[in-house]
């Protein structure tokens, strides 16, 4: 936070937005520090909202913690799983959990879990006007702290307006205990940064998309960061996971600043987004975020390093030319190195290994710039060129 305050002070790019969080820790005794914080901001009446698997995570000890204080009285929402075994933020999610909440009565709702029962809660804690409290499970996603909820709605995802928290307690204890699949996810989430800061250099440069030098340094540090403790990561370490989860945090920060996604999303995220309609339309079950976006990274590596090696000028126009090129040789890693990376913490590292097929990784490439229409791309770009030479 601290830091935040500090890069974003040295930046006058005018877009700038107000963050309502007011508290980040991250330790060793941050489930602690969630009854110190509840009691201090006299927080009496709050929904706790787990699932069987963040119950027995962190769930169950907070409760115990937050009953201490004589004053509470703690409602234990239980989001259920779907058909398939799986808690998914549906409007079944949704309303079981605002049915747990009392409108002008309850105080606060706390979110126990991974990027899912996040998405659940902030929905529900806009829509309800009750403030929200994140303690993340696994160091899973970047989107903790995001306001916009990523929802089912009668079986296609939408993203909608939502709140951020008003406060963060990751617990390393608990973090490191998440399932190894869930580390790697928020890993490759990271990893995904490569392809999106370059995406964010390319709209500036090419479409006059909006910057901030201090969200991209933030984001690109966080990034080098992570990648620097990737075996630490790997081997799920104190050390490691500490680092993790604030690099993900720090994501999560820099688009809260800015206002928008553009530091943390790019085309990997418009392919792994396309990847989870067509999962969805197929009906089959969902990829974890961060798998499916680092994957989306190491093509879209892939497809950035051979255009730049082509150079055609009507991708990489004068006068910016030369530094977009520059930034792809120094700044867009080898695929293979890339794939290095997310064999070290135990991530598929393939669309084979992931599960996604030849025919829909070839169309993803072709056409994932529709999900966010937009946005300025090189992905974008290129597929217009490509359309407009046909005709
Ligand atoms: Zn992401
Ligand atoms: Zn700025």
């Amino acid at each position: 936070m601290q830091n935040l305050q500090e890069q974003a002070s040295t930046c006058n790019c005018g877009h700038h937005e107000k963050i309502t969080l007011e508290t980040v820790e991250i330790g060793n005794d941050a489930l602690e520090q969630v009854a110190q914080y509840t009691e201090r901001r006299q927080f009496q009446r709050m929904v706790l909202v787990v699932d069987n698997n963040t119950f027995e995570a962190a769930g169950e000890r907070l409760q115990q913690l937050l009953s201490s204080e004589a004053e509470a009285i703690i409602t234990l929402c239980t989001i259920d799983p779907n058909a398939s075994g799986d808690v998914v933020a549906d409007e079944a999610s949704i309303v079981q959990l605002m049915l747990s909440v009392e409108p002008g009565i309850t105080d606060v709702i706390i979110a126990v879990g991974a990027g899912t029962i996040h998405d659940i809660t902030r929905f529900a804690a806009y829509h309800m006007h009750v403030p929200f409290i994140s303690v993340p499970t696994a160091p899973s996603v970047d989107g903790f702290t995001s306001k916009g909820a990523p929802v089912l709605l009668r079986g296609s995802k939408i993203t909608i307006p939502a709140s951020g928290p008003i406060a963060i307690f990751a617990d390393s204890g608990v973090l490191t205990q998440a399932p190894q699949e869930l580390i790697a996810a928020g890993f490759g989430d990271m990893l995904g940064k490569y392809t999106s800061l370059l995406d964010w250099q390319y709209g500036r440069h090419t479409a006059g998309e909006p910057y901030c030098e201090a969200a991209y340094r933030i984001t690109r540090d966080a990034l080098v960061a992570c990648v620097s403790q990737a075996e630490a990561i790997g081997a799920r370490t104190e050390q490691g996971i500490r680092t993790l989860t604030e690099a993900l945090i720090a994501s999560g920060l820099a688009m809260l600043l800015f206002g928008q996604s553009h530091p943390a999303s790019g085309a990997e995220h418009h392919l792994s987004h396309y990847w989870e309609m067509a999962y969805l339309r197929r009906g089959k079950r969902q990829l974890l975020h961060g798998a499916k976006v680092a994957v989306a990274c190491a093509e879209v590596a892939r497809m950035y390093r051979e255009l730049a090696a082509e150079g055609d000028p009507a991708l990489f126009p004068e006068p910016v030319r030369a530094e977009l090129l520059a930034r792809i040789a120094a700044d867009v890693p080898e695929p293979s190195r890339l794939r290095e990376l997310l064999r070290t913490v135990g991530a598929p590292v393939s669309p084979d290994e992931l599960g996604v097929d030849e025919e829909l990784l070839h169309r993803s490439l072709q056409e994932a710039q529709h999900v966010r229409p937009n946005r300025h791309t090189l992905l974008k770009a290129f597929n217009e060129q490509r359309l407009s030479t046909l005709h």
